[in-house]
């Protein structure tokens, strides 16, 4: 038996056949756009609010108003006195003055709140009431303790000198809240507000909107539940996670069944038991042609009309399928987490709304400018995620640019764009429409563009110390320049070797821009503990010995990177197994090496402590930070670099393995 033909493990084989299965099919059996998609979807649905159901008060926070609510009584009840003071007939105190004073007869009795009158305010006479009493009958006016004079005599008198209005602080029944009148509309959202004035008038419990039960099931044999370890070839289930509480944003209740192997007779009795108790079931993985499309061939089964749509033409989110089976939506999310939450709120949060009782969601849009060249697809509309940044010429819109496949695209955006199917790219300072996500947060008191260190995050967090928030973007070191120059951020953060000095950064000032000393970061080969071919020698011999050892695979950087430049010298022109391989962070080519995808590569030592590795230095690299002149008496840019000379910070980049220089 040749070595080709070799039976491949059981579950491997059933993979490849899947895979050449899937390439043999068309991808999706009809590609529709999103307005298409969301025709067809829409129509098999009922939008229509679920029933009410009765809830007290302490549980009505969050929920939505089901019918309008009148209200059965006034508030305040009763004429009430908004002072401490005496309840008198305005017409009595007319003339009153310095000169004039009027002498009011004191009732035998004292209008504590709580208490109903008894005597009548006859002409010339006053009662003495507390914030919040009753108005006596008779009185139509209530003057402050502050502006009389008491008479000790028997019966006691009050001496006033200035006139009263009739109404004189006094709130009349009914004005904060009529009898009768529309206190609440229905759709409203209940807040601590609505539940104050449900209160006011008497009610302790409130008919709201059902929620809509939303079943939520991840699948992926790789997925592992957060809080446990993480299994070699394993991810947390983040969707899983994003989606319930979306769900409950958008006024369901998410019902968490949890995360499912790709098994499609387990799955497909998980999502009956789902659709049994829910109103709605969303899951998301296993639509892609390649990995067997399992949820959409077990969406098929279970029902009619079934699937309705499985493929749009969106980026990101192509491999969504919607369907509906007896009546309830059901519907699979493209496992990559930032496509599947996109998709959700283009798609499942609607509806979920709509049977919540609330209105669609408001979209708010801002300008902005983009300041780089962002490719795009022919034929699918594209979505950008976008972080936004005031630069001195108006708003910018950033490209987050990790990919539908990163979890923080979609959650550290502050909106996106989008871009027409029929475009092939946005060039660089177009204008565009942002829509905002979430919160449109305000803008952030320090902008940082940039290389990422995790020291950088010790300095940065000083700010938050003085109420103050900062926005870091990890552009690398070319783009923090490139940025820094064109007035887009406050402080770059860079480690770029010039080749020809060998220095580091001072090469980068520019007019308009200054340099910070920040720190330097030990740099040198990663190595797994126990690999005799680096353990215990200098960097240099070891060096030696891979270049000879053809089973040695090293990890690379990425062109640009300052340590792709250092890597380069070392190599001195030879080419050793794995130079191809060229991830851009110094944790990936950790990553590589813990997990045995490769046995050494250059990066910071304090990454080599983080995955465990052993660490040879080679030579230290400058992190410092380009300074905008024109932005420098901003606050944030003053706290940033106090905290970059206070000792204590000093002290904590030091624990991190950072050397900090001079302040
Ligand atoms: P699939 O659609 O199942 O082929 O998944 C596409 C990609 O999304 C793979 O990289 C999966 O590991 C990832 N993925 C799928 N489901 C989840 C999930 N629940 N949480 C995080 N990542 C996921
Ligand atoms: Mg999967």
């Amino acid at each position: 038996m040749s070595e080709s033909r070799k039976p491949r493990p059981t579950g491997e084989s059933d993979l490849f056949a899947r895979v050449r299965a899937a390439a043999r099919q068309e991808q999706f059996l009809e590609v529709v756009s999103a307005s298409e998609a969301r025709i067809r979807f829409e129509q098999h649905l009922d939008l229509a609010p679920l029933p009410a159901e009765t809830v007290s008060l302490a549980a009505a926070r969050t929920r939505v108003l089901a019918h309008d609510v009148v209200s059965a009584v006034d508030a305040p009840p009763f004429d009430r006195a908004n002072v401490d003071g005496f309840a008198v007939r305005a017409a009595d105190t007319v003339g009153a003055s310095d000169g004039n004073p009027k002498i009011f007869t004191l009732n035998e009795e004292v209008i504590a709140c709580g208490h109903a009158p008894v005597l009548t305010v006859v002409p010339d006479t006053c009662t003495a009431i507390a914030t919040g009493g009753v108005i006596p009958r008779g009185a139509d006016a209530v003057v402050m303790i502050e502006q009389t004079e008491l008479i000790e005599e028997n019966p006691p008198r009050i001496e006033l000198r200035r006139a009263a209005a009739p109404g004189q602080f006094i709130s009349y029944a009914g004005s904060d809240i009529a009898r009768g009148e529309t206190l609440l509309r229905r759709g409203t959202h209940i807040g601590s507000r609505e539940i104050g004035m449900l209160a006011a008038s008497g009610l302790d419990r409130v008919e709201v909107v059902r929620r809509p039960k939303v079943a939520v099931l991840s699948t992926g044999d790789e997925l592992v539940e957060p809080g446990r370890s993480l299994k070699p070839a394993g991810v947390y289930d983040s969707n899983g996670a994003i989606i319930a509480a979306a769900v409950s944003e958008a006024g369901g209740e998410p019902l968490v069944f949890g995360a499912f192997p790709d098994d499609a007779p387990m799955l497909e009795r998980t999502v009956r038991e789902a659709l049994a108790v829910s109103e709605m079931v969303v899951l998301s993985g296993g639509t892609s042609k390649g990995a067997g499309d399992l949820s959409h061939r077990v969406v098929s089964r279970l029902g009619n009309p079934g699937v309705l749509v499985h493929g749009v033409a969106l980026k990101p989110g192509k491999p969504l399928c919607l369907g509906v089976v007896d009546g309830k939506p059901i519907v699979v999310l493209p496992g990559f987490p930032t496509s599947a939450i996109f998709t959700f709120h283009a798609f499942v949060a609607p509806v979920i709304r709509a049977r919540a009782g609330l209105p669609p969601e408001a979209t708010q849009t801002v300008n902005a400018r983009v300041p780089v060249r962002v490719a795009s697809e022919l034929g699918r509309k594209e979505f950008v995620l976008v972080s936004l940044v005031k630069g001195d010429q108006g708003t910018i819109a950033f490209p987050t640019g990790k990919g539908s496949g990163a979890v923080t695209s979609f959650s550290q955006a502050d909106g996106f764009l989008e871009i027409d199917a029929l475009a092939s790219a946005l060039d660089a300072g177009s204008d565009v429409q942002v829509t905002l996500i979430g919160n449109a947060a305000r803008a952030p008191d320090l902008v940082v563009m940039g290389s990422h260190d995790v020291a950088l995050d010790v300095v940065v967090g000083a700010l938050a110390d003085h109420g103050l928030t900062a926005r870091i973007l990890a552009v690398g070191s070319l783009g923090g320049v490139a940025a820094a120059t064109r007035g887009e951020c406050d402080i770059a953060p860079v480690h770029l070797i010039d080749p020809a000095s060998g220095q580091y950064n001072r090469h980068l000032v520019t007019d308009g821009l200054s340099l910070v000393p920040g720190w330097r970061r030990m740099q040198g080969i990663l190595f797994r503990h126990g690999d005799a071919r680096f353990e215990g020698r200098s960097a240099t011999e070891a060096l030696k010995t891979v270049l000879a050892d053809a089973s040695a695979l090293m990890v690379n950087r990425n062109a640009g990177a300052g340590t792709r430049v250092l890597t380069d010298k070392l190599l001195g022109g030879a080419r050793p197994a794995g130079y191809a391989n060229q991830p851009k962070s110094h944790n990936a080519v950790a990553a590589a090496i813990a997990q045995g995808r490769a046995d050494w590569g250059l990066a910071i030592e304090p990454v080599a402590k983080l995955y465990g590795l052993g660490f040879l230095p080679v030579s230290p690299e400058h992190y410092d930070f380009l300074v905008v002149d024109s932005r420098r008496e901003r606050a944030g840019i003053q706290v940033f670099l106090a905290a970059l000379r206070d000792e204590r910070v000093r002290a904590r980049i030091r624990a991190l393995g950072m050397e900090p220089d001079r302040g």
